[in-house]
């Protein structure tokens, strides 16, 4: 059985068995329907995805759609961090809504982080950094979840459709769990499906960039957004195997039904409780089914429903700590920090953990061993743009082309850039949040 934590620490080497045991999809599979897909979808950094076709198309329809993740304010960002915030980023230069949580709420309930320092965590690490790296304020949203009533309404509204076996049995909770604990579990589905709020305009497809760890969050989300429609749309085949689609009743009343039906031009079958829509040839039925779905949304709503689509999800694999192992905030060594000085990150480059031989003779005979180099990683993941020239260092490296030392004082000097750079691009982002109202008073 494979475990996956939110709130512990991940190690998931075999992700192939993810797949198959939580019905992850594998996200290479899509990638040729992207138009110019990120690097680490280039990369197979994202390796796997749950529902993400609906947003694809309508990225590649330009209709609408929205891209969301959080930020828990307990520690410093590092690059772990940085790979949502380029994910978000990416998905809002897409066309997407973008919506960045930092959930205060959660790391004061699960961490004990206290609310001043959530706050300053919240926008001296992420907030900042987040802007610095290209999200563009004017038309995302940036928000705490403490200062968001219209997320804690709709936290509260879903907590109707969870129970505390439902809870403890995902994340293994037991009796000594605090409420507010169990509190942060509503108010991130809330964070997942707010972007879907008519305020937010409306339901849209939407896509939750996250590590695999968070994937029990969006299999407990999808279900309970499924939970809150107020019917059910299926596609069936009759007993001649001719599809037809059925829109089950499960708690809008009669009235909605028939509204529904009056506003579908197929033929049709009513019944009590459903109705039944034919005439659809098997090479429309997608297309039909989205019409009629787009149908039962706009009743949905009429009926004071929420009409939301299940979220989808792209899940990236981890980055190694550079002390090899896993990276982890209580021993700083294993990761950098996009806030600490250049210098310093430039040092832990040097003295990260490779995948070189042990002398130099070996390295030029045998070669090294890329893919246990976090060295590697680091110039795969976030410090080179160009493939070719990636795949160039992972050829030198097996064939022994390719020194450890000279190689890792390249790295250092991308990464001393690559910080350096960002710390002025933080500056540049203060003055940003300054012209906004909104986000000046966190200043
Ligand atoms: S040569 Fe570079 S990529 Fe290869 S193992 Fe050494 S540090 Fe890593």
């Amino acid at each position: 059985m494979v475990e996956i934590d939110p709130w512990g620490v991940a190690d998931i080497k075999d992700y192939s068995r993810l797949f198959a045991e939580f019905g992850i999809s594998p996200f290479k599979e899509l990638l040729n329907r992207i138009e110019k897909p990120h690097l680490y979808m280039r990369r197979g950094i994202i390796v796997g995805h749950r529902g993400y076709e609906e947003v694809l198309r309508a990225m590649n329809e330009r209709s609408k759609f929205a891209v969301m993740s959080g930020f828990m304010p307990s520690g410093r960002i590092h690059l772990g961090g940085k790979m949502v915030m380029d994910e978000i980023i990416w998905h809002q230069r897409m066309g997407g809504d973008a919506f960045a949580c930092i959930a205060d709420m959660e790391s004061h309930s699960v961490r004990g982080t206290s609310w001043r320092e959530c706050k300053e965590i919240g926008l001296n690490e992420y907030i900042l950094s987040l802007v610095a790296l290209g999200f563009d304020v004017e038309k995302g949203y940036i928000y705490f979840q403490s200062g968001n009533k219209k997320l804690r309404d709709l936290a509260f509204e879903l907590g109707r459709e969870v129970n505390f076996s439902e809870i403890s049995a995902i994340y293994g909770f037991s009796g000594d769990v605090n409420i507010s604990h169990m509190i942060s579990v509503v108010m991130q589905n809330a964070d997942i499906l707010q972007p879907q709020l008519l305020e937010y305009g409306g339901p849209k497809p939407a896509v939750i960039p996250v590590g695999v760890d968070q994937d029990p969050h969006i299999r407990l989300t999808r279900d309970i957004a499924s939970r809150m429609r107020m019917f059910r749309v299926e596609k069936r085949l009759d007993k001649d195997q001719k599809p037809y689609i059925s829109i089950r009743e499960k708690q809008s009343g009669r009235k909605a039904l028939d509204e529904i039906a009056r506003r579908i031009e197929y033929p049709k079958k009513i019944y009590a409780m459903h109705i039944d829509v034919f005439g659809i040839d098997a090479p429309d039925i997608d297309k039909t089914m989205r019409e009629i779905e787009e149908i039962v949304r706009e009743v949905e709503i009429e009926y004071g429903g929420y009409g939301f689509f299940f979220p989808a999800a792209t899940y990236h694999r981890f980055m190694q700590g550079l002390t090899g192992g896993k990276m982890s905030s209580s021993i700083p060594e294993s990761y950098i920090a996009l806030t600490e000085p250049p210098e310093e990150a430039a040092r832990k480059v040097k003295q990260a953990k490779t995948g070189g031989r042990v002398t130099i003779e070996e390295q030029k005979k045998f070669g090294g061993s890329p893919a246990q180099c976090t060295v590697y990683e680091l110039m795969m993941f976030h410090l080179i743009e160009e493939d070719a020239y990636v795949k160039e260092i992972f050829e030198e490296c097996k064939n022994g082309r390719r020194m450890c030392n000279s190689c890792k004082s390249q790295a250092a000097e991308l990464m001393h850039s690559f910080i350096k750079t960002h710390q002025e691009e933080r500056e540049k982002a203060k003055e940003v949040l300054m012209e906004h109202e909104i986000y000046k008073k966190w200043l």
